[in-house]
């Protein structure tokens, strides 16, 4: 199995190199946010908690989030047999040290992790862009300040944490599209 983490800020392009990977590696794309947007759009108790959060910019709690992530692995056992793209999941260090449980647990483990690295400016630049052309309601000037906080504070500690594990492939995540996949198929292939 292949299973790879995609890391880096909101905005660094996690989602579109994803949509990349998966493509040519055949994984399953488990983002975390796209599965609470989910939960927002169907009206369901977990979408109405989640939003609470991801209005303000803030962070899910651990403990559901995990528990949510165990469920969409549990869920798509057959889909995710070659492997998986772990997209904004782990944002927090329990979070990847339950990761890595979850995947001891069921006889797997990570890969890589592909950090895409995107000066601050550019982050910011991106996210509204991508607020005005989708209407995505956390992209917005006051939300976007929030989760740049939390993603230094919380979130980009993991760097370090998988540095030390020797997991950790930096990549470049400025220029173009097709360039910046191709540095990140040079990682996944090094570790294949
Ligand atoms: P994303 O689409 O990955 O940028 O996530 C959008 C929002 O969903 C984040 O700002 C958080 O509020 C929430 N979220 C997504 N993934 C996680 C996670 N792993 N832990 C906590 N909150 C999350």
């Amino acid at each position: 199995m292949l299973n790879i983490v995609i890391f880096g800020a909101p905005g660094s392009g996690k989602g579109t190199q994803s949509d990349n990977i998966i493509k040519e590696y055949n994984l399953f794309h488990i983002s975390t946010g796209d599965v609470l947007r989910d939960n927002i759009r169907r009206g369901t108790e977990l979408g109405e908690t989640a939003k609470a959060y991801m209005d303000k910019g803030q962070l899910i709690p651990d403990e559901l989030m995990i528990s949510i992530l165990a469920d969409v692995l549990d869920a798509n056992r057959e889909a995710a047999s070659e492997g998986v793209i772990f997209d904004g999941f782990p944002r927090t260090i329990p979070q990847a040290e339950a990761l890595e449980a979850m995947l001891q647990e069921r006889g797997t483990c990570i890969s890589a992790v592909v950090g895409l690295e995107v000066p601050e400016d550019e982050l910011i630049e991106r996210i509204l862009l991508r607020g005005k052309l989708t209407g995505r309601s956390d992209d917005n000037p006051e939300t976007v300040k929030n989760r740049l906080a939390v993603y230094h504070n919380q979130t980009s500690p993991l760097q370090a944490f998988y540095q030390e594990k020797g997991l950790y492939h930096a990549i470049h995540g400025t220029g173009k599209i097709e360039d910046i996949f191709a540095d990140i198929k040079s990682a996944i292939d090094s570790v294949k």
